[in-house]
């Protein structure tokens, strides 16, 4: 299985083992061993692998029209468009092919907000602990040191501060007379599954600062959007509206499509020519954005990502209060958090090898669990009992 050279760059660590068949809540290997998978391909596979009806729209159109170019009108693309901004409550989008992408966009929209006032050097307030992508921009808006280092990034674009702090976004406001835009994830994925102190108060807190200000209030919803947290996107469990909302991970159910929109300040933003992308939105694409909106508006799985998501925070910070072990998160985006001190290093493998659970770690000490928002109770409770195996052995 890990051959002793391979042609693929070194920067992934992959654990070893392939899967070569997934099914809803579950990935088989060659032998059919199945493991339940806690992860979705990193938020990715909302709806559970191969959902039959994103399989049949991938085969369809694969069959029928896969790419023209935006040179053309996309029938497919504006059905995509319409569902996705009515369901963002959004004015229009930008297809592109990943988060990375689709924040690019955004972060150039504020550099764009901030030329069209005159500003010389203008600047966007992002977070310490934030994940934004691997581009030059987005990596720049990108706490993590390790993605950073020896990128010469565009390190005086950003203003950083701490997430959830809104005093130190206004302190930031009465030292920079150049500030177009604050970026920042509702709830932080890749940092440590990281919630704010006020909760989604705080999204409102910051738009409310940034009406004062001017600037852009934009979200990244990359990983907490398309029904994730138990919302459509996250920021709909407050009173705040973007003016601009990336989304990409289960935004095509694997199917690589990302997408930025906007509303109120940035709506005008973007014209003719100003961005583009040859694969932006194929026909392909967008029927499988298309699909995947049909599946969670007309069904109950959003409801289900809260109920199965409580039942786990619930079950496992009750049974395991006495491990030191809490819970946060929202939906089907959970933090497990264990005592800090706790050596996480071997969990990964234990819970692959001993559990047949596909898990991850964020930040340490901070079991992320990201499983399909269609888990059934069944499942569920095997998620629990399995977890719980691991993590008691871990601690005891
Ligand atoms: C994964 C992620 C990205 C980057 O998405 P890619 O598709 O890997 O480019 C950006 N922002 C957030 C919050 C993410 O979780």
């Amino acid at each position: 299985m890990s051959a002793t050279h391979s042609y693929i760059m070194p920067t992934y660590s992959p654990q070893p083992i392939s899967f070569t068949r997934g099914q809803g809540s579950w990935l088989y290997t060659a032998d059919n061993t199945a493991y339940l998978d806690a992860l979705t391909g990193i938020a990715v596979c909302g709806l559970g692998h191969c959902h039959p009806s994103v399989t049949e729209a991938i085969q369809d159109q694969a069959a029928t029209l896969v790419h023209t170019s935006n040179l053309f009108h996309i029938e497919w693309q504006q059905k995509a468009a319409h569902s996705l901004c009515t369901a963002a409550g959004m004015v229009s989008v930008f297809f592109a092919n990943s988060g990375a992408e689709a924040n690019e966009a955004a972060l150039k929209m504020a550099r764009l907000y901030g030329y069209k006032k005159g500003f010389k050097k203008p600047k966007v307030i992002v977070m310490e602990k934030s994940f934004h992508g691997r581009t030059l921009l987005t990596v720049s808006a990108t706490a993590n040191p390790k993605a950073r280092e020896g990128f010469f990034t565009l390190d005086s674009d950003f203003i950083r501060v701490p997430f959830g702090d809104i005093e130190a976004i206004k302190l930031a406001a009465l030292e920079n007379n150049e500030i177009t835009a604050v970026f920042l994830e509702p709830i932080q994925g890749e940092g440590g599954l990281n919630t704010a102190k006020d909760g989604f108060n705080y999204l409102e807190q910051v738009q409310d600062l940034c009406n004062q200000q001017d600037w852009l209030f934009m979200l990244d919803e990359v990983q907490t959007g398309n029904g994730r947290t138990g919302k459509y996107f996250a920021y709909q469990h407050s009173n705040a509206k973007p003016d601009v909302l990336t989304t990409a991970k289960g935004l095509g159910n694997g199917f690589p499509i990302g997408a930025c929109m906007v509303s109120g300040r940035a709506r005008d933003l973007l014209q003719v020519g100003s961005h583009g992308s040859t694969y932006g939105g194929t026909p392909l694409g967008s029927r499988v954005v298309h699909t995947v909106y049909d599946i969670l508006t007309n069904t109950d799985i959003m409801q289900n990502a809260v109920t199965e998501g409580n039942h786990i925070q619930h079950t496992l910070s009750h049974d395991l209060k006495d491990y030191g072990v809490t819970t946060r998160g929202h939906g089907m985006m959970i933090g497990v958090v264990l005592p800090e001190s706790t050596d996480c290093s071997n969990l990964v493998d234990k819970a692959r090898d001993e559990e047949k659970l596909i898990i991850n770690i964020t930040g340490s000490h901070v079991i992320r669990l990201l499983p399909p928002l269609n888990l059934k109770r069944e499942e569920t409770d095997q998620l629990i009992e399995k977890l719980t195996r691991l993590i008691k052995s871990a601690l005891s």
